[in-house]
């Protein structure tokens, strides 16, 4: 059987996604990872058309209404975050690779409408780790902190309805199996 190139990676909070993703990406710049849109604001660093599309509600709004969402959510009760449907058409349509990096319920809507793709879940090594990781980064205050812990408590549960675990313990071997997984290595 081919392997899919579409694959949506998902995974909790804190878990890892956007070193491994970054580092991915380094490895195999033939790879299109999706931009997806949201309404929450950037952080210090963070660039519009690079990081996120950092769009206004009403803009968002349009986006699904319109349509060209592919698949959007309102993410630890907050923000929403979508990824835009003709980028990712058009990357497929030409023949390349595609990851979508997004949170549960938005896999869940892509199974829906793109069952043939693949679904890879992100795990940490221990519930332990990800509480570290999530107070380490230092990026959320205590309150937006313990909301990020509870929607992980609930994606860590949904772990067997992926196709595949990769366990993020060694970033390196993280990477490699992730690729070997998307058939990119
Ligand atoms: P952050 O605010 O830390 O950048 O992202 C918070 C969460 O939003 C992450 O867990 C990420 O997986 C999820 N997310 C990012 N982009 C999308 C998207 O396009 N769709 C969905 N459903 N979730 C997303």
């Amino acid at each position: 059987m081919d392997i899919p190139r579409l694959t949506v990676l998902a995974g909790p909070t804190a878990v890892g996604k956007g070193t491994v993703v970054a580092l991915l990406r380094q490895r195999h710049p033939e790879l299109v990872v999706s931009i997806s849109a949201t309404t929450r604001s950037p952080r210090p660093g963070e660039i519009d058309g690079v990081h996120y599309y950092f769009v206004s509600d009403s803009q968002f709004d349009d986006l699904i209404s319109s349509g060209n969402m592919l698949e959007w959510a309102t993410v630890h009760g907050r923000h929403r975050y979508g990824t835009p449907r003709p980028p990712v058409d058009e990357a497929l349509d030409a023949g390349k690779s595609v990851l979508l990096e997004i949170d549960l319920s938005g896999a869940r809507q892509v199974r829906q409408s793109r069952p043939d793709a693949r679904f890879v879940f992100l795990a940490p090594p221990s519930w332990d780790c990800l509480v570290d990781r999530l107070v380490s980064r230092g990026t959320e205050d205590e309150a937006e902190r313990s909301r990020r812990l509870e929607t992980a408590r609930i994606e860590m549960q949904a772990e067997s309805e992926f196709d595949t675990t990769v366990i993020n313990d060694d970033l390196k071997t993280t990477v490699s199996e992730l690729a070997r997984v998307m058939g990119l290595e």
